[in-house]
């Protein structure tokens, strides 16, 4: 199809196209009793475990502050941003804190991570170096990790994935090659580089970076390459967070019900970490909850997927956006189409939002809150200033933590 044929089969893409802001509502989005579900909540629940196995080990291996060895955030209530967006807002505010996560710094180190310890895990069972009964402290020895130094984790990023592959992966042992998108922050590839991975750059997008990295590893069969475009790991990894927030509510005593009504805000990329989260939270919440992506106007990868139905058979340029955005996390052209096949009768809708926003929002977060993260991690907030209404609503944090102060200053000071 041509760009004539898409707006005239899909009207809502000719504001897509002209790069207006736009809220497009899912018409094939299911009751969840019709929900065919392709992974149940026992997987779910077994990599649940499996991080917990690691637990002991993550301590020791990471001697981060207040770190229990379980990788996750704190929620909180957000009055003062909910008040600047907008004084009339219906609903509660909280804010999903994934930018303060250990280890990573952003919501990698939930799908992220847990692919390389289930990777980890499944070469030592094989090899008869570990049982599921042991601490698993013991793969801080000096045998285990001569042992992963065998092998080789791979991995096609805009930044925050190849953080979180490339810290977890060297600090097991294991050498790791990460493949840069042009949109992928300098420091960022200087920090991998000094925790020991190598770092490959390309001058083109994210769908390019995955390629050749994919390309690289398949000619090794050491190499294994985490494939963020179809990895039901990750999937994984990212939808226990579904258990952990079920928790999470309890414990604040926050009670989702028909009446009351979860809303949740998460940014968009190639939409692997969205669509696990967004699954883990519907095998828990049902029909209770609802779940909205946010993507930037420039590289609304997942929105064309969905819309048009084509999964990763369309991308942005073919509809003449450039993928230009300083949101880099979200920087993707082309979505995944695991992603979008989960997601189909799942997702509630998804909103589009200029970066000008994403800095707005930035500064207020600041200047509010007091919280510091970064552009792409701001994005859920368009969710305050567009769907007032009663509930509980949770913008979910995506990044932050890693980020240099005088990066951040640069965030704070920008004019766009
Ligand atoms: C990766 C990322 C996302 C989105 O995740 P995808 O799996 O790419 O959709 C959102 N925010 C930040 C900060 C990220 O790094």
């Amino acid at each position: 199809m041509n760009k004539k044929e898409y707006v005239n089969e899909f009207p809502i893409l000719k504001n897509v196209m002209d790069l207006k802001e736009v809220k497009w509502i899912n018409d094939k989005k299911m009751k969840f009793d019709n929900l065919h579900l392709e992974i149940g909540i026992n997987e779910i629940v077994e990599a649940e475990k499996r991080l917990k196995r690691f637990a002991s080990y993550l301590k020791a291996a990471f001697s981060e502050e207040e770190f229990n060895g379980i990788i996750e955030s704190p929620i909180f209530k957000a009055d003062n941003i909910k008040r600047e967006l907008n004084k009339n807002f219906l609903g509660d505010l909280y804010i999903k804190r994934d930018d303060l996560l250990s280890i990573a710094g952003s919501v990698k180190a939930r799908g992220g991570i847990y692919e390389v310890l289930k990777h980890a895990e499944d070469l030592l069972i094989k090899n008869d170096l570990i049982s599921y009964k042991d601490d698993y402290k013991k793969i801080m020895d000096e045998e285990i990790r001569n042992f992963f130094s065998k092998y080789t984790i791979s991995v096609g990023s805009t930044g925050n994935l190849g953080l979180s592959i490339g810290i977890m992966g060297t600090k097991l042992g294991f050498n790791v090659e990460v493949h840069m998108s042009m949109d992928a922050k300098k420091w960022k590839k200087d920090l991998l580089r000094k925790n020991g991975a190598k770092v490959f750059e390309y001058e083109s997008d994210y769908s390019n970076a995955v390629k050749e990295g994919r390309k690289k590893a398949s000619q090794d069969p050491n190499n294994y390459f985490v494939d963020d475009e179809n990895s039901k790991n990750l999937f994984l990894g990212y939808a226990v967070a579904g258990l952990r927030l079920e928790k999470q509510l309890k414990e604040n005593n926050i009670e989702i019900s028909k009446e009351n009504k979860l809303f949740v805000y998460i940014p968009c990329g190639v939409g692997g970490g969205p669509s696990g989260i967004a699954y883990g939270l519907k095998l828990i919440y049902e029909d209770n909850v609802e779940i909205f992506f946010v993507e930037p106007t420039h590289s609304p990868c997942m929105l064309l997927s969905m819309v048009t139905g084509l999964g990763n058979k369309i991308q942005v340029s073919d509809l003449g956006i450039d993928n230009i955005t300083l949101a880099d996390g979200l920087a993707v052209g082309r979505a995944s189409a695991l992603a979008s096949r989960m997601m189909k009768n799942i997702l509630d809708g998804i909103y589009t939002v200029d970066d000008k926003k994403l800095f707005k929002y930035l500064k207020l977060l600041y200047i509010e809150e007091k919280i510091k993260i970064e552009p792409s991690a701001t994005a859920g907030l368009i969710g305050i200033d567009k769907n007032n209404v009663n509930g509980i609503h949770l913008v979910w944090s995506t990044g932050g933590k890693l980020v240099p102060e005088n990066e951040f200053l640069n965030y704070l000071s920008k004019k766009i």
